[in-house]
């Protein structure tokens, strides 16, 4: 005897990586609506995408940590009246700019 029900996609996820049980098996044997759900279950799923993009992103932080740098560099470097000329803002403004730090650094 045959169940008449669909398999839940838990089952189905179930039985595309173990095989089983069986009575899955013979319902997606003859159910087109559960073939196409094991065949959108065998391609990853949003979340591991998502997953995968996020560990193949650079840190949130890495933005920053660059501008933190750059601004150390243009510092380290006197380039503050090249920083100036090229935003356009006066000499000290740039020198204020290129050294605001937190005090307690
Ligand atoms: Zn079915």
């Amino acid at each position: 005897m045959k169940s008449r029900l669909h398999p839940s996609k838990r089952k189905l996820t179930t039985w595309l990586e173990t095989g089983g049980p069986v009575d899955v098996d013979d319902h997606v044997a003859q159910c087109e609506r559960c073939a196409g759900t094991l065949e959108a279950l065998a391609i990853p799923e949003p979340s591991v995408s998502d997953a995968l993009a996020a560990f193949l992103a650079p840190p949130d932080d890495l933005v920053s940590r660059m501008n933190d740098r750059i601004s150390d560099s243009l510092r380290n470097r006197a380039d503050a009246k090249m920083f100036a000329e090229l935003v356009g803002i006066s000499l000290p403004t740039a020198r204020l700019l290129l050294t605001e730090r937190p005090l307690d650094e």
